[in-house]
């Protein structure tokens, strides 16, 4: 037996099932997710450098906003998300969602962080935070897959983790209103657990985790939140999914 293979032996003893697909492996560079998934993936490289989302048809001036970025810059200092919302990635993450599969998190906190390291590791984050679920809704589902993302993430690269604001508005599903309406009905929706002390973010560098950012409204909504009401100094966006921003 080589040498690598030996090695390879002793990092990998036995082969792995991957979580998305439950074909068995050898080795992936992500954990719990095989090369052949992650190989169906749209990762995110060149994005809109606001919103993070990815641009079609892609913009060929480098750091030039969306137009939705242009026509309304949203509160947030900078967003990023690993992969565009679509096709098979799309699915494992509706799984992770809604199907009970807690264990994905285990992949896609990979995931977040390796573009936690590239695009957030310089900004002096004090704190990582969910978007927050509604009481009811976190209890149907049995947990909120972004504060399960946020957990991986703050633990494998050793920053603190907030989980201390609450979601007080069990909003419709924002996908299906309007832009105006979306907002409305996230007015007012966050507030910070009792006993927090209102200054707990106060002039701190917070970054907001989430699975999807589908129109951002959210994002915006709890940056405003964090701004306006707990005086965060700077507020970043890292999504494991966005829809894509399409120019007609
Ligand atoms: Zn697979
Ligand atoms: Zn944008």
């Amino acid at each position: 037996m080589k040498l690598l293979d030996l090695l390879k032996d002793l990092v990998y003893p036995e082969k792995q099932v991957c979580l998305a697909c439950g074909r068995r492996y050898d080795h992936s560079e992500i954990t719990g997710i095989c090369d052949r998934c992650l190989a169906k993936f749209s990762f995110i490289t060149q994005s809109c450098p606001v919103c993070g989302r990815e641009v079609i048809p892609p913009n060929l001036l480098e750091d030039h906003p969306c137009p939705e970025c242009q026509k309304e810059r949203p509160p947030y200092n900078f967003a990023k998300s690993v992969f565009t919302y679509a096709g098979y990635a799309r699915d494992i993450l509706l799984e992770f969602k809604y199907g009970d599969r807690p264990d994905l998190s285990d992949p896609f906190g990979e995931l977040l962080h390796l573009y936690y390291s590239e695009y957030f590791a310089d900004r002096d984050i004090d704190y990582i935070i969910p978007v927050p679920m509604h009481g009811e809704r976190e209890n149907y589902r049995g947990y909120n897959q972004s504060a399960r993302l946020a957990k991986k993430l703050a633990g494998k690269i050793n920053l603190q983790y907030r989980d201390i604001l609450l979601r007080i508005k069990n909003s419709l599903p924002l996908y299906t209103l309007t832009k105006k309406a979306r907002k409305l009905e996230l007015e007012g929706a966050f507030e910070i657990k009792e006993g927090c002390g209102c200054d707990v973010f106060a002039e701190k560098n917070i970054l907001v985790i989430d699975d999807i950012m589908t129109t951002g409204t959210t994002a915006s909504e709890i940056s405003h939140f964090l701004f306006e009401d707990l005086n965060a100094k700077n507020v970043y966006i890292l999504t494991a999914a966005s829809v894509p921003v399409t120019i007609d």
